[in-house]
């Protein structure tokens, strides 16, 4: 869609458009007022022809009489054109530009009739090639070829070289130094003509477009752009930087550079060197990633039972209660400590003390069931689950559960009341303001732990 708009962008609609009978001359006069590099010849709304500048050069440098010629006589009947519906994108035109070696692309409408014309040049005022032009240097598309002239030929010396190499321009150079003076250009040869001025008599140097604005070998195509935009030429001569002539780079060149046959290579190697970084980029950047995982991991886990560790409970804890606090919503603590255990300790060996509070603590992890909760370890044999988003009989479901799991891990306990490992829990639930801190939460729930404790072990006790 987006493509469709600017393929329509490229389409000038502003023609000169003339009948096959007028005549020659008057075109030629027309051309020059409307300085435009081609005319369309309409009959009976469609189009018949095109005449350009090159074949009014190739006319006049034939020495022909343009007295009674009219357009039908002189124009290319058989016009390379493209509906506005076959234009899909801008290199499709550019194609065709290069096939058949044409500078002026009519368009048409659906029902055949003119509706615009692309030339290099609109389509390099909608293109934009400053990326890819930035890169490329003069040296690289610049024709080395150049046909040149002396100061003292005459014009139609200069046309008729024109024609005879089928180039748009002739480049005036001093002879002893190479240095370029001027440039003559088909243009040039029209204006003149249209002025009725006499070719045979007319030298280049009195013509001349001069001083010539030039570039270097080593300037970029971008620079080439802009200098084209400045001075509204399509060509520039190129200089050595010991001011010899060295070449001359055209608006086609540029256009070229755009071509997707000639741009392809620089593209895919501009895709490698990307491809290429961004593998080395992913694989730096998966490295560092892990890196930061385990740095995290070593500095949020407890070693020993692999839940989260006191400090990550601290920064957890407080981060959901300002989080409930906007929300407004209840936060719950159950605080759950393994009872009897400096004996269990003592009996069993400090050992099997670990494993019994690994084992705790993934009994604790599979109680949870909502990713929001979070069980870490307090403190020695005392562990913490935050619940937020729930409510006093929420957490009291928990607490149960966790009492019953637990038993039924049955860890043998001899000392302890029925013989396994229990814990005890306090339960508290409070909504979060503002201006309270989680410690109050931590209180309470501590608070009725010891009343677990009291009341004989292996219950729960809630904050109410
Ligand atoms: P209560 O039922 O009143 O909680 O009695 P308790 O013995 O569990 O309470 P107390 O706080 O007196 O003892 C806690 C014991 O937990 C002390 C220590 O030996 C043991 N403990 C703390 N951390 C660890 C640990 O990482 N590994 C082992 N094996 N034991 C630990
Ligand atoms: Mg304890
Ligand atoms: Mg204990």
């Amino acid at each position: 869609m987006q493509m469709q708009t600017a393929v329509e962008a490229i389409v000038q609609s502003s023609l000169l458009t003339l009948s096959p009978s007028t005549s020659v001359t008057e075109a030629i006069a027309a051309m020059n007022e409307a300085r435009t590099s081609c005319v369309l010849v309409v009959d009976n709304q469609k189009l018949a022809g095109i005449l350009t500048e090159r074949d009014v050069v190739k006319v006049i440098s034939s020495g022909r009489s343009l007295e009674k010629l009219t357009l039908a006589d002189l124009m290319t009947q058989t016009v390379i054109s493209l509906k506005s519906s076959e234009i899909d994108n801008i290199f499709t035109v550019s194609e065709l530009f290069n096939r058949y070696r044409i500078r002026h692309l009519p368009i048409l409408d659906d029902r055949d009739r003119l509706w615009g014309i692309i030339t290099p040049q609109s389509i390099r005022n909608v293109l934009k090639p400053e990326y890819l032009l930035r890169y490329i240097q003069v040296a690289e598309v610049m024709v080395s070829n150049v046909i040149c002239g002396a100061p003292n030929d005459t014009v139609l010396q200069l046309t008729q070289q024109m024609a005879l190499h089928r180039v748009s321009c002739i480049v005036i150079v001093n002879a002893k130094t190479s240095i370029p003076l001027g440039i003559v250009t088909e243009r040039d040869i029209i204006k003149l003509h249209a002025s009725k001025r006499d070719f045979d008599r007319l030298s280049a140097q009195t013509v001349m477009s001069a001083p010539l604005s030039t570039v270097q070998p080593q300037n970029s195509l971008w620079i080439v752009h802009q200098r084209m935009q400045q001075l509204k030429v399509r060509r520039l001569v190129v200089t050595e930087p010991t001011g010899e002539l060295a070449g001359m780079v055209t608006q086609t060149q540029l256009l070229k550079r755009i071509d997707p046959a000639q741009t392809y290579h620089v593209i895919e190697q501009m895709q490698q060197i990307i491809d290429r970084q961004t593998s080395e980029l992913k694989q730096l950047n998966e490295k560092l990633r892990a890196a930061n995982q385990e740095l995290h991991r070593l500095a949020t886990i407890d070693d020993l039972t692999n839940v989260a560790n006191r400090r990550y409970f601290n920064e957890y804890f407080a981060r959901e209660w300002k989080r409930l606090a906007r929300c407004v919503s209840p936060l719950s603590l159950i605080l759950c400590d393994v009872d009897r255990f400096k004996c269990y300790n003592d009996t069993y060996g400090h050992p099997a003390g670990d494993r019994c509070l690994v084992q705790v603590a993934q009994t604790l992890s599979q109680v949870i069931k909502r990713p929001t909760d979070l069980v870490a370890r307090y403190g020695g044999e005392e562990f913490a689950i935050v619940l937020p988003d729930t409510n006093l009989t929420g957490a009291e479901h928990i607490a149960k559960s966790i009492l019953t799991q637990v038993q039924q891990l049955q860890i043998p306990h001899v000392a302890n009341g029925n013989g396994y490992i229990t814990v005890s829990l306090g339960v508290a639930t409070t909504i979060p303001t503002q201006n309270s801190s989680p410690n109050m939460l931590l209180e309470m729930a501590d608070r009725v732990l010891y009343q677990s404790k009291q009341r004989g072990r292996n219950t729960y006790t809630l904050n109410v």
